[in-house]
């Protein structure tokens, strides 16, 4: 036996992944199959319409779970939607708009970013703005900014861009199953997400959707892998693609089965009232939340680290003295901003209270008051 596997406990309360909920652990466990057993293909066929249910998404759309995390979720929606010389608008307002933007590029778009204040969420008269100065194919903006806690108003964003005759991309990794977010309603033409975050399964596959106008609009894609007519063909025609895992399958359609027993309404509330539980009680020791309210994420936290207190130590001594994961900033944020999840599993009363009081025991040990 490895003696590297991990037997502590580890709490996950930094951007992704988040605990894996028993039940999803338990699932793994179940035999391997083939990918292309029957049994298998009754899997996919359930993860296929407990999706298409779960994204909102219209008659007509495709979804499915592409071997890969969160950003190979990306790379399909791009490579087949992108192509040499599509013009692709992207609304950059984190980490991962700028991932966006670069994968757009490296599939011959010509992309104009539009540019957003780190913490702020994307105004939609910038975007009609944008779209005004310079015409696009394709509008590619992320729904939950991983990277700075910040929700873009998908809502408002989506029917600009239809609006201005664009397909739109949304990246929704760290929204989907923690957020309201509806395909169909907002007019999304490709949506993507992961497994790791809001849904309670451990990474390694990428919840996708396309609806009718992506998958008209489709173009020849450059990657074999993510190709969306090959894998069309094995989700629907069982043609052989490639190896998919069946211990990956079953986790994903545990979890999803976890998602539709809770109710997404109901756990879109549970998301927001924990949030809102852990703000409050952040604020009752003196500290902040980045984004202003109404733009903030309830599935990630961007707090700010105060002024004279070395935030990698904070980190170190949350994992070391409590096996609690919290993340650190990124790009411009970095050294300025903690990262803390409250998604899937993860989000419950139960840990908040044992993360404020792992974290005034941290903010102690560096001579730093808590109560104001
Ligand atoms: N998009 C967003 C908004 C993310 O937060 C992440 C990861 O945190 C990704 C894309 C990439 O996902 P992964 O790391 O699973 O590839």
């Amino acid at each position: 036996m490895s003696n590297l596997l991990p037997d502590n406990e580890r709490i996950l309360l930094g951007p992704g992944p988040s605990l894996t909920s028993p039940r999803v652990m338990r699932a793994m466990a179940a035999p391997t199959i083939s990918h292309l057993d029957p049994q298998m293909m009754a899997l996919l066929d359930d993860i296929r319409a407990r999706l298409t249910r779960l994204f909102h998404a219209p008659d007509g759309s495709f979804a499915l779970a592409v071997s890969g995390t969160g950003t190979s979720g990306m790379e399909t929606a791009v490579a087949n939607l992108v192509r040499e010389g599509t013009r692709a608008l992207v609304v950059v307002s984190g980490y991962f708009g700028d991932r966006l933007a670069q994968m757009c590029e490296r599939y011959g778009a010509t992309v104009t970013r539009l540019d957003v204040e780190w913490g702020r969420a994307c105004d939609p008269d910038a975007l009609r703005a944008a779209l005004k100065a310079s015409p696009a194919d394709i509008v590619a903006m992320v729904h939950a900014e991983t990277s700075t806690g910040v929700l873009n108003p998908i809502d408002a964003l989506a029917p600009i861009a239809r609006e201005h005759g664009a397909l739109t991309i949304v990246d929704a990794v760290t929204s989907f199953g923690g957020h309201p977010l509806d395909v169909a309603a907002w007019g999304v033409d490709a949506c993507y997400s992961c497994t790791q975050k809001c849904l309670g399964a451990p990474s390694g596959l990428a919840p996708v959707v396309f609806g009718p106008r992506a998958l008209e609009r489709r173009v020849k894609c450059r990657s074999f892998y993510f190709d969306l007519q090959l894998l069309e063909d094995y989700w629907l025609k069982r043609k052989y693609h490639h190896t998919m895992s069946s211990a990956l399958v079953y986790a994903l359609d545990e979890a999803l089965a976890i998602v539709e027993e809770e109710g997404l309404e109901a756990r879109w509330a549970r998301h927001e009232r924990n949030h809102d539980e852990f703000a409050k009680r952040l604020a009752a020791i003196g500290l902040s939340l980045l984004p202003p309210t109404g733009e903030r994420l309830w599935t990630l936290n961007a707090v700010r680290v105060p002024d004279g207190v070395d935030e990698a130590a904070v980190r170190t001594h949350l994992l070391d003295e409590f096996g609690i994961e919290i993340g650190a900033g990124l790009g411009p944020l970095a050294g300025k901003i903690w990262r803390v999840g409250l998604m899937g599993a993860s989000s419950t009363p139960r840990l908040i209270v044992l993360l404020l009081g792992a974290l005034e025991s941290a903010l102690a040990r560096q001579g730093h008051r808590v109560h104001g």
